[in-house]
């Protein structure tokens, strides 16, 4: 997959990326070695990918297997980051960045609701991603609609417009 900009794209001038706010906490083996054979969005009735945690976080990992469906957070690292419009198409017609879910974007985070087949030690088995194998990951959660919050409400939880 080229990074070439194509007609009508823009970008804006950037300084070098700085990720040291963030902490890698594993890897993402998937079937597929380049973003051009990857899935646009991930499916849940798609191949079973490996979610290799750094074993540090093993501890971390107590509850989740409760969950059949949980959120996913990973670092889409060969992406571009300096484009404000983009052209899905290569047709010329632009969108903003910010529009789209594509993985160019100033800080390219993705996000997938995957299917949690099991849990062993520190990999989880899942269905429903769409990056390349090797990619980081940054965080697991639980799906926010199976998820209820374990500590005690606060004010703002009941505050209406
Ligand atoms: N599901 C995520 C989301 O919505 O935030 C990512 C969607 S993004 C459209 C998925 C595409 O990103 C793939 O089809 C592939 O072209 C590209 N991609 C996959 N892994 C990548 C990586 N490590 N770095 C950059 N691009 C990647």
């Amino acid at each position: 997959m080229s990074d070439d900009l194509r007609e009508n794209e823009r970008t804006v001038p950037v300084a070098p990326p700085s990720d040291g706010a963030l902490r890698f906490i594993g890897r993402i083996r998937t079937p597929w070695h380049d973003r051009a054979d990857c899935p646009r969005q991930g499916r849940i009735d798609g191949p079973e990918c490996r979610i290799e945690l750094d074993p540090l976080w093993l501890d971390a990992l107590e509850g989740l297997e409760a969950y059949d469906s949980i959120e996913v957070l990973y670092w889409l690292d060969q992406s571009r980051r300096d484009l404000t419009r983009q052209s899905p198409r290569s047709d010329g017609s632009t969108v903003g960045t910010f529009a789209l879910r594509s993985p160019a974007r100033p800080n390219p985070i993705g996000t997938s609701m995957v299917r949690l087949l099991r849990i062993e030690g520190p990999v989880l088995h899942v269905q429903g991603l769409d990056c390349v194998d090797g990619t980081p990951l940054l965080d697991l959660k639980p799906d926010r609609c199976a998820f209820t919050p374990k500590a005690p409400p606060q004010p703002g939880d009941s505050q209406t417009a």
